[in-house]
């Protein structure tokens, strides 16, 4: 996205900008009856208020910190839809609807398709901190989170865990919440023959212990200066841990490397129950099955995690781009795609396809020739089109990420509804069943916005039995996400609407695979029958597991692991 603004002049704003942001005096108290002051002496002084992304643009304002400012404005406008910015603010969303409150008609959003349009910030449009957490506290010691947990029990605050803020669900934002805040958690250490800790007798595994705060982005700079390869997700500005590997994690190698859920090995945690623990497959085993899958601000905060490194290796690289968005087009692709991905799983690949593009990848030691062959059906689907299937050679995956993925997943920032299913292996078995599929997958993907078909699903990788993610994962071909973006200032019911119709679109998949399921952090707002679509037969241990390390219930969230129902004051907010 391009804005009209030079950020090179207005970037030295940023000190200004900040500043604007937050309200570190905590005694201009929103929750008065609430010494917030204890908790402030408690945390050395890292309790703030952070005022809404856009606050600056705005002259009125009610309940929330900061002032009207034209160069934090611009700064604002121009940074909008920048996923590394926002990850740097506390109080920034990436899926804006989360930084609302529609039920209440609260807001404080530019118009993110032109973030210069006056008409969503001019008087007599008021900013409001809508669902954004009304303190902040900036995480750097178990004690912190310890002394929050004990706060929460004591003054009746709820609390949310927030990093980079890229949850689907609105799970990192509470309105009137006090938000652990962990993106500063920056640790990133490589340690190349690691034993898990009371695991003495289990070989040497070379691994990176990583802070939640340790973007994607960091990652792969990361294992590329340290000769290793770190499987990870799509975009940049995500988390290569946070609520991504405790809610699962796809990505173009998980066909072969596993889930972020799969590479997880150990966890460092504090509970609400106040404990420190270390979880992995010799400790507080049950625990860490909880956190390979189970979901993110559930079970407690964690403060780092350890992740299986691979060798780094070339990787042969697929491309196809240019191909005509017309209904005819994209059946022929999507029938291309239906047909061989059984094949190209079994063969290493994964990767991403949307209705114009593709981009597959596949680490095996392969030939180029091995590789072409592979690939001939989508070569001559290309060729009746007079297009030309890209094929190279990378020295390693974070070479490809950067030069290929990034570019194209670097936006983030604007507000944006999904819906998702995992496709069963047996759905591809005939061509009775593959067209049934495709046809549904058509449905589905028919009048929304964005459809990404992901080969992103751990089907070649040989998984241990310690996950508590929904077995569909373990025998899917591929993940098919279906995507809406929203009006800046779409009203509660225009988002319900919208919210429907994705919900309704993916009937026509759900009914094709009804012992299915899906990724809990990419799904629908409305998952039907959610707890067996995100864990299937695991949700009753991981219920039990939820009660022991949190009995009183200080984590929850939205369709989370013992979710009370809607009717909580929490999800006052939601459509
Ligand atoms: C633009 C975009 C691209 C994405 N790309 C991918 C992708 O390629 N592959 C993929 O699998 N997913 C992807 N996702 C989904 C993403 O992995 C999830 O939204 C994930 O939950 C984000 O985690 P976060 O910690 O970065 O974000 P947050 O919104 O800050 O947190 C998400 C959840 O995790 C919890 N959480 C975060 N940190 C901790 C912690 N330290 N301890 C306990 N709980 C914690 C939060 O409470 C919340 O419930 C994408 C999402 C977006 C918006």
């Amino acid at each position: 996205m391009q804005f009209p603004l030079d950020i090179a002049n207005i970037a030295s704003t940023w000190n200004q900008f900040m500043a604007l942001m937050l309200d570190a005096n905590v005694t201009s108290n929103l929750v008065p009856s609430v010494n917030w002051d204890t908790l402030n002496s408690s945390v050395s002084g890292r309790l703030f208020q952070y005022a809404p992304f856009a606050r600056a643009c705005f002259e009125d304002a009610e309940g929330v910190v900061g002032t009207y400012d034209a160069n934090a404005c611009a700064f604002a406008q121009a940074h909008y839809s920048d996923g590394q910015y926002r990850d740097t603010i506390p109080s920034s969303y990436q899926g804006l609807q989360w930084e609302t409150c529609p039920s209440k008609g609260e807001s404080c959003l530019l118009d993110w398709t032109n973030p210069l349009n006056e008409a969503a910030f001019d008087a007599p449009k008021t900013c409001h901190q809508g669902s954004i957490p009304t303190y902040f506290l900036e995480v750097q010691t178990a004690t912190d989170v310890q002394n929050a947990f004990k706060f929460s029990v004591e003054t009746g605050v709820n609390l949310v865990v927030k990093n980079t803020g890229h949850e689907f669900q609105g799970r990192s934002a509470r309105p009137g919440s006090l938000a652990l805040w962990t993106k500063n958690l920056q640790k990133i250490e490589y340690e190349p023959a690691w034993i898990p800790t009371g695991c003495e007798d289990t070989a040497p595994r070379t691994v990176v212990r990583l802070g939640p705060g340790i973007t994607f982005s960091d990652l792969y700079a990361f294992g590329e200066a340290n000769n290793i390869t770190l499987p990870g997700g799509s975009t940049p500005s995500v988390s290569a841990t946070g609520g991504y590997v405790l809610g699962g994690g796809h990505g173009s190698l998980s066909n072969t490397a596993g889930l972020g859920t799969d590479r997880a090995l150990e966890f460092t945690i504090v509970v609400p129950t106040g404990d420190v623990l270390t979880a992995n497959a010799c400790q507080n085993t049950d625990l860490y099955f909880a956190l390979r899958g189970g979901g993110g601000g559930t079970f407690g905060v964690v403060m780092e995690t350890v992740t299986l490194a691979l060798p780094r290796t070339p990787i042969h690289v697929i491309t196809l781009d240019g191909l005509s968005s017309d209904a005819n087009t994209t059946k022929a692709f999507w029938k291309v795609l239906v047909d061989n991905s059984r094949e190209w799983a079994n063969a290493g690949w994964g990767g991403v396809a949307g209705a114009t593009s593709l981009q597959y990848i596949n680490p095996l030691p392969i030939t180029e020739e091995e590789a072409r062959t592979s690939m001939q059906p989508l070569t001559e689907f290309a060729a009746q089109l007079n297009l030309t299937v890209g094929q190279e050679q990378y020295d390693s995956f974070a070479l490809f990420y950067q030069q290929v993925l990034e570019p194209l997943y670097a936006i983030s920032g604007f507000p944006l509804s999904t819906v998702s299913r995992l496709l069963p292996a047996k759905n591809f078995e005939t061509s009775t069943s593959r067209d049934e599929l495709l046809e549904a997958l058509l449905n589905a993907s028919a009048n929304h916005s964005l459809t990404y078909v992901f080969a992103t699903t751990p089907y070649a990788y040989k998984a241990d039995n310690l996950t508590s993610l929904t077995p569909a994962w373990r025998d899917s071909l591929l993940l098919i996400e279906v995507l809406d973006t929203l009006e800046y200032n779409a009203t509660a019911s225009e988002q319900k609407a919208v919210i429907e119709g994705l919900s309704k679109s993916m009937d026509y998949l759900r009914n094709v695979t009804p012992d299915s399921g899906t990724y809990f952090s990419e799904s629908d707002l409305y998952e039907p029958e959610f707890e067996n679509s995100f864990w299937g037969a695991n949700y009753e241990r991981l219920a039990e597991i939820k009660l022991k390390y949190d009995p009183l219930h200080i984590l929850d969230c939205w369709h989370c692991v013992g979710w009370k129902g809607r009717s909580d004051e929490a999800y006052s907010c939601y459509p």
